[in-house]
């Protein structure tokens, strides 16, 4: 007798070329059905490479196939190529069908996403100032409250605290409301859980979150939505590309070898499912009163060397610098406080990067 929880116990242990997490648990199983000897699986699956889907194929043909009695396993692949090139639209008109059902992120023009490998090199500080700095100058070009961020990173939330942003938010028909400060608009898991949740609970939330932040979040018309991501392996990276319309990465990495090299290995997963990585942006160099020291804490070159593996550019640095860590606690970031402190004016630099690249 061929049952549906053998299929789905041999599902599981199929993997996704190059992950560590099976296809069951990343969504990509859409129908499955028994037809006496015969079973038909159908997938969604988001990728441009086209040796991806063949691969699953294959592997699922061979797994379910050991079940007894399966004389014949029918793979079906709706295959949707990633759409990351932008248009000059005002809103961003995207081919994947899959994403373009996210109703909530129809009027969001960019989406980037930006990453770390390892957690504490500033991941957050960086997307609530780039956040700041965005606002200020869309605020000039007559598109103010258009930057928004989703703090997917479950295991440490810092954005609500780095944004200052305390209020629980509402719910209007259905749909989460993001809460504002600076001018940007915000939805947490920070806002949305009890700090005292064991860290052990939320490994699981990941995919779920990501897609509860996209699905039932009124986002409503941005121009920009930044994505912090949790930090570390590749799966949160599968995750969002599956669920996200990505229109490209940023890394952030500190001077330091040991950051470098984990930034690298998350970045390549960036690459695996085609999504373009805009650039690194070093944090915590060397400090502004001593440039190029040699007691510069988290040492030198790590954001150049991560940029240079990546074949992308290094966006700029960001120093080490007392400042920045007390807007993060006070919840006022140092772009908020002084748009023209030397550190804040880094940050504009990295937008005008961006905005004269493909993104304009
Ligand atoms: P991540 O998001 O990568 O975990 P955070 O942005 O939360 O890292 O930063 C970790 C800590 O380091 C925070 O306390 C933050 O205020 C501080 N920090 C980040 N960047 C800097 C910097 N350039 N100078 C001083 N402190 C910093």
């Amino acid at each position: 007798m061929i049952d549906n929880q053998s299929i789905r116990k041999k599902i599981q242990e199929v993997k996704y070329p190059g992950f560590s997490r099976d296809i069951l648990s990343f969504g990509l199983i859409k129908e499955v059905t028994i037809d006496e000897d015969q079973v038909y699986i159908t997938l969604e699956i988001t990728t441009s490479n086209s040796s991806v889907p063949e691969e699953i194929a294959k592997n699922l043909k061979a797994k379910v196939g050991e079940i007894d009695g399966i004389s014949n396993v029918n793979v079906k692949m709706e295959v949707t190529t990633p759409d990351t090139k932008v248009t000059g639209n005002e809103t961003n008109q995207r081919n994947n069908p899959t994403q373009q059902n996210i109703e909530t992120l129809q009027q969001v023009r960019f989406i980037i996403a930006v990453a770390s490998g390892k957690g504490g090199v500033g991941k957050s500080t960086i997307s609530v100032n780039l956040a700041c700095a965005l606002q200020d100058i869309l605020g000039k070009r007559n598109k103010p409250n258009s930057v928004g961020i989703m703090d997917c990173d479950i295991y440490g939330p810092s954005i609500p605290l780095m944004l200052g942003v305390t209020q629980q938010p509402e719910i209007e028909e259905n749909l989460i409301i993001p809460v504002s400060n600076h001018g940007i608009c915000t939805i947490s898991m920070g806002l949305l859980i009890d700090e005292d949740t064991p860290v052990v609970w939320r490994g699981p939330m990941i995919m779920k979150t990501i897609k509860q932040f996209s699905e039932n979040v009124n986002w409503g018309q941005l121009e920009i939505l930044i994505v912090d991501l949790p930090p570390g392996t590749g799966d949160a990276q599968l995750s969002l590309t599956q669920t996200l319309p990505l229109d490209g990465a940023l890394i952030v990495t500190t001077p330091q070898k040991v950051a470098s090299e984990v930034a690298r290995r998350g970045a390549r997963m960036f690459e695996k499912v085609s999504v373009p990585i805009i650039g690194v942006i070093e944090n915590m160099s060397d400090s502004i009163e001593e440039p190029n020291s040699k007691n510069a804490i988290f040492g030198n070159g790590g954001g150049l060397e991560t940029a240079k593996a990546l074949q992308t550019q290094l966006l700029g640095s960001i120093p080490l610098d007392i400042n920045v860590r007390k807007g993060g606690d006070l919840g006022i970031p140092i772009y908020a406080k002084n748009k023209n402190h030397i550190i804040s004016s880094n940050f504009s630099c990295f937008i005008k990067i961006f905005y004269q690249g493909s993104y304009s």
